[in-house]
């Protein structure tokens, strides 16, 4: 079983990415960077935006790793949704990618996955 959370983008999420469909969708076919979890269980512990301001992402994700805690639901891997990646390569987003996965890494000891769904 693998237990993850989902960051997204706020600005992205349920506007041009409406209910997060594709993440679902991809999830239930183990499609893009869920396809790691073949064969396994897939646990979604959170879904969380990233407060619409690249400095709020880190503090973010520490209030989901505390409430997860605080409910008995913590989760192993983080995935930066496809929606931020996309915001950095297609928009003025100015969120470092993989320097966000080093900090989350460094500072939550998590598995950090950039990417969710592959459309
Ligand atoms: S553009 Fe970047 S900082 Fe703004 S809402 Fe999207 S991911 Fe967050
Ligand atoms: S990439 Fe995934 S998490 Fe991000 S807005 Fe789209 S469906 Fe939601």
């Amino acid at each position: 079983m693998a237990r993850i959370i989902i960051i997204s983008c706020k600005k992205i999420k349920d506007i041009t990415c409406v209910s997060c469909m594709k993440c679902f969708k991809a999830i239930q076919e183990r499609q893009g960077e869920f396809a790691r979890y073949q064969g396994q269980e897939l646990d979604i512990v959170a879904m969380g935006d990233c407060g619409d301001c690249p400095g709020l992402v880190m503090p973010k994700v520490g209030l989901i790793s505390d409430l997860a805690k605080a409910y008995g639901r913590d989760f192993d891997v983080i995935h930066i949704g496809t929606c931020i990646v996309k915001a950095t390569t297609t928009a003025k987003c100015p969120i470092d990618v993989e320097g966000l996965a080093e900090k989350l890494r460094a500072k939550f000891g998590k598995e950090v996955v950039i990417g969710t769904h592959p459309w």
